[in-house]
């Protein structure tokens, strides 16, 4: 038995976020103008209403421009197409980011094609993709969950996680295949498993890090974490919680939080762990972005 350090991704967000505010001004400083954050909406989805007014708010607070466009969900592809070449072509606008999913008469792929990489902060632009494959992570735009899940392991585990076994499960374009890149690129040994993987709880067992990515409430059961692993459960899964009321939810990951926590060396919460590092991370990834169009070092 033993007690999981529970890793304070909320805190460390915030840290990240107040740094980022005083090299903010810094940037300003520099250049007479703040660091330009637009976020398009299309459709009425609650959870990504919620995401993108969040993402409008951290912005504000580090000091960045936030530009949201809010389009109806019958909003044609023609006009959203419109939209993201006048942002594209908007030396005022350092980072353009699209809420995804889209409404199903969007064709997804074709508008984050059309994104300019050098704006894309998601980092989902195929050119982004191929700087993340190709280990070019001076031009790359890094998507923001994934950065931000290294960050938390590193919190746990100090900076060098050379040698390191890490498990991911889960390969989505946006989660786990990136994440895999970013652990290689730290010299770990990397297993990508997935929904036909064979004797997933042994190969978890294998794991020293483990990235849970899979959005499958609590999947991951304890007795599947070796002792001592570290793990960051990226899943954000909304379940019944009876126990708090009739008709009440509540927040899960993809991990056994209550199992795991009696046997891995540190673990991040739902909600409390990576979640507030993806939006953290997004802002550092406009920032970067600004700093490289102005031919400024990111520092
Ligand atoms: P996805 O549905 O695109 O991918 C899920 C992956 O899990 C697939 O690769 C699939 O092969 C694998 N999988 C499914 N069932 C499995 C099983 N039984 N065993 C092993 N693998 C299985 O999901 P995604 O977009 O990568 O998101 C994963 C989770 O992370 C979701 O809960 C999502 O809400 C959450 N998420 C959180 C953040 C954040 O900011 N914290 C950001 C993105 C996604």
């Amino acid at each position: 038995m033993n007690d999981a350090q529970i890793i304070d991704g909320k805190a460390i967000a915030a840290d990240l976020t107040d740094k980022l505010a005083v090299r903010t001004k810094v940037f300003v400083a520099k250049t007479g103008n703040a660091p330009c954050l637009a976020v398009v909406l299309v459709g009425d989805d609650p959870a990504s209403a919620v995401y993108v007014r969040n993402k409008g708010k951290t912005a504000e607070k580090v000091g960045f421009k936030s530009i949201q466009k809010i389009l109806p969900a019958d909003t044609p592809e023609d006009k959203l197409i419109k939209i993201i070449n006048d942002f594209n072509n908007d030396d005022g606008i350092n980072g353009i980011l699209v809420q995804l999913p889209l409404p199903d008469h969007i064709d997804e792929g074709k508008i984050i094609d059309l994104i300019a990489p050098e704006k894309d902060v998601d980092g989902f632009h195929p050119i982004n993709v191929g700087r993340l494959g190709a280990g070019d992570f001076v031009n790359a735009l890094i998507p923001c969950t994934p950065a931000g899940s290294v960050i938390l392991a590193k919190s746990a585990l100090g900076d060098n996680l050379s040698g390191m076994n890490a498990v991911i499960i889960g390969r989505s374009n946006i989660v786990g295949k990136p994440v895999a890149q970013l652990l290689l690129k730290e010299n770990c040994t990397v297993t990508i498993a997935h929904s036909r993987t064979k004797d997933l709880p042994d190969v978890v067992r294998s794991a020293d890090i483990v990235v849970a990515a899979v959005g499958r409430p609590e999947m991951i059961k304890g007795d599947w974490i070796k002792s001592g692993a570290t793990v960051i459960d990226v899943g954000i899964n909304r379940v019944d919680a009876p126990e708090k009321g009739d008709g009440k939810t509540k927040l899960v990951g993809d991990v056994n939080f209550g199992e795991a926590s009696q046997v891995a060396g540190a673990i991040t919460p739902v909600p409390g762990g990576v979640g507030p590092m993806t939006i953290a991370l997004l802002m550092e990834n406009t920032f970067t972005a600004a700093c490289r169009q102005h031919g400024l070092s990111i520092a």
